[in-house]
């Protein structure tokens, strides 16, 4: 499977707050930064508007958040 791009930058696996769930970041590594990253909401922002556009709290898996914010953005 194929490395998310965003692998070196993106502060989900860098931020203090988430050094805190190791357990949970190591699942998360294996679905998406390591698999599906084209399904993970921080990439689908960054991708989309800029990794500066990412909720710092955001997980990989709060799509619809993602969506939202995606949303809020084109009627800004
Ligand atoms: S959390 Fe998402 S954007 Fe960040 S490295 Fe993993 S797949 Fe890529």
């Amino acid at each position: 499977m194929a490395r998310c791009p965003l692998y070196e930058s993106c502060a989900f696996l860098k931020d203090e707050t988430f050094e805190k769930m190791q357990g949970l970041v190591h699942r998360f590594q294996q679905i998406y930064c390591q698999g599906n990253y084209s399904g993970c909401a921080r990439y689908k922002i960054a991708s989309a508007l800029g990794e500066s556009f990412v909720p710092t709290l955001m997980m990989p898996n709060q799509i619809e958040w993602a969506d939202q914010v995606l949303l809020d953005q084109q009627s800004a």
